[in-house]
């Protein structure tokens, strides 16, 4: 986009000065022959569908040289593009053309922690699982948790907003995050790292920051509140024949659990049979036989005793109904692991491989609704005959947190295909904003449901968001392509 400079090797001996020759991956100039390599992989994600271009990988080390690249890019109009763990799934961290990315990797330590509050204030590009790692021996967790934990940061969390298989029980970061450290496009630093539970003192600026992938400002810094955590914890999978029985154990998990449900999953027929015949992770079927519908529900206490009530009553009233056909509950840590193992292998098993993936919420009643719609439609364009029928079309699934009503719909290929993706794409999107669904449950938007946006947010609000964007980056430097449609961005 010519509205931007291309890089120089100027600007690449600027931020050799600013971080020093090991922190700047680069292309450029007297880069070592092998330094194209090193920017792999900065320049793919997780999916492999996205491949960006970038020439100069960034990786600054305290907030203060995030605020100095920034400047300096803002001065130079160079367009830069921020990274965290690189696990989103929608394009969103990736380099369109030659921007520069700015990993956040090295900035990796836990700053303070209150053990009476329970508050958490860390660098945004600590990993997920390390930080539960270092908040177990206090007592205490994070307030969530995904599949990608050992590789997705904090701040790529807070920026898409994440969602993951513990939102039932803690609720949204917008709920969590107390306090965030954020560098403007132009270099300004926003010190809002607050603790308080209350700060009712005029706009929530950090709300703002929370899901907006990158192209509002570079979270640095997050305070976050952690939850205590429950050591004592049960997983049941249970085998159910339709959704409507499906939605009848939600509905009964619900309120014969209470605070105790931790995590309420579910999966279908053909996710599991492909994820069986793709995965080369050590997978064990969790029931013998095959079932419509599988429910994965995790249930925790703080207190053994308390656990072991309230497991006895929820499988007492499952057990003389006919809602669930067929049921294994964990006996043990190592059954415990076994049954998530197939939960959390869902996406690696599927959505890694050749496969078009949709992140879309729906009422519950509504929550399984638009797979069938798909099957018919790619079976009336003769690409589906059913699971394993034959076809380009392997398997079409559903899969995802029931207990939110957001489901990720995987169209499982043979090889990759334009043809089904445009059967598919735009009619999917278009299906569920009709339906009253979101188009974008978790992932967010990225790079990948851009011209959809008109689907979710009608004009004014998409106006608005303009607006937003406009007044903290002028220059659209931030995540250039990203969210908003790139054209209609207004460049001064
Ligand atoms: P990245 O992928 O690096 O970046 C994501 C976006 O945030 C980009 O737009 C990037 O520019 C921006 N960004 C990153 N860091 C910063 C920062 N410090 N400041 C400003 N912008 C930044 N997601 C869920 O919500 N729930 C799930 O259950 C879930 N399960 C997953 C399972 C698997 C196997 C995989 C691969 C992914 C899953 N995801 C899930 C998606 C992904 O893990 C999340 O979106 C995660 O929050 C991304 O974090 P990240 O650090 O990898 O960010």
């Amino acid at each position: 986009d010519p509205v931007y400079k291309p890089l120089a090797i100027e600007d690449v001996q600027h931020f050799r000065t600013l971080l020093g020759p090991h922190d700047v991956i680069t292309t450029f100039g007297d880069a070592p022959q092998d330094a194209g390599d090193a920017l792999t992989s900065f320049n793919t994600d997780w999916t492999r569908h996205f491949r960006g271009q970038s020439q100069c990988a960034l990786r600054p080390r305290t907030t203060e040289q995030v605020a100095q690249i920034m400047q300096y890019c803002h001065q130079q109009r160079l367009a830069v593009v921020p990274q965290g763990g690189n696990t989103g799934l929608n394009g969103g961290g990736i380099a369109l053309f030659d921007e520069v990315v700015l990993s956040l990797g090295k900035m990796d330590q836990v700053r303070t922690f209150d053990p009476v509050a329970g508050t958490l204030v860390c660098d945004a590009g600590c990993i997920l699982q390390t930080l539960d790692a270092y908040l177990e021996p206090h007592g205490y967790t994070m307030p969530l948790d995904l599949a990608a934990k050992g590789s997705c940061q904090i701040g790529g969390n807070v920026s898409t907003n994440a969602g993951g298989v513990h939102f039932i029980r803690h609720g949204s970061l917008h709920g969590n995050v107390l306090g965030l450290e954020v560098v403007l496009a132009d270099g300004t630093v926003l010190h809002n790292l607050t603790t308080l539970a209350k700060d009712n003192t005029g706009y929530d600026l950090k709300h703002l920051f929370i899901g907006a992938e990158g192209t509002l400002g570079i979270v640095t810094g997050v305070a976050i509140k952690s939850a205590p955590l429950r050591r004592n914890k049960r997983v049941a999978v249970l085998g159910v024949s339709s959704m409507e029985k499906a939605q009848q154990i939600l509905a009964l998990s619900r309120t014969s659990l209470a605070e105790c449900l931790s995590a309420f999953e579910l999966w279908d027929d053909e996710c599991m049979e492909t994820l069986m015949e793709r995965t080369r992770l050590p997978v064990k079927r969790p029931l013998a036989d095959r079932h419509p519908f599988y429910l994965l529900v995790e249930i925790s206490s703080t207190e053994e005793s308390h656990l072991t009530e309230r497991v006895g009553v929820y499988v007492n009233s499952l057990v003389g109904t006919d809602l669930a056909t067929d049921g294994v509950l964990s006996q043990d840590q190592s059954q415990f692991r076994d049954l998530w193992n197939v939960r959390e292998a869902l996406p690696m098993g599927i959505l890694g491989q050749a496969c078009l993936t949709y992140d879309l919420t729906f009422t519950p009643d509504q929550f399984y609704s638009v797979v069938p719609v798909l099957r018919e439609r790619l079976t009336q364009a003769g690409l589906y005959q059913g699971y394993q029928g034959g076809g380009i079309v392997q398997a079409v699934g559903g899969m995802g947190h029931f207990g939110d009503g957001n489901i990720h719909v995987a169209v499982a290929l043979r090889e990759q295909s334009r043809e089904v993706a445009n059967v598919v794409e735009p009619f999917v999107y278009e299906w569920t904003a009709e339906n009253g669904g979101s188009i974008s449950a978790e992932h967010g938007l990225g790079l990948l449901k851009v011209p959809y946006l008109r689907l979710a947010k009608p004009e004014p609000m998409i106006q608005v968001m303009r607006q937003m964007k406009a007044a903290l980056d002028p220059l659209g430097i931030l995540n250039p392509y990203k969210v908003l449609p790139p054209s209609r961005v207004q460049h001064t």
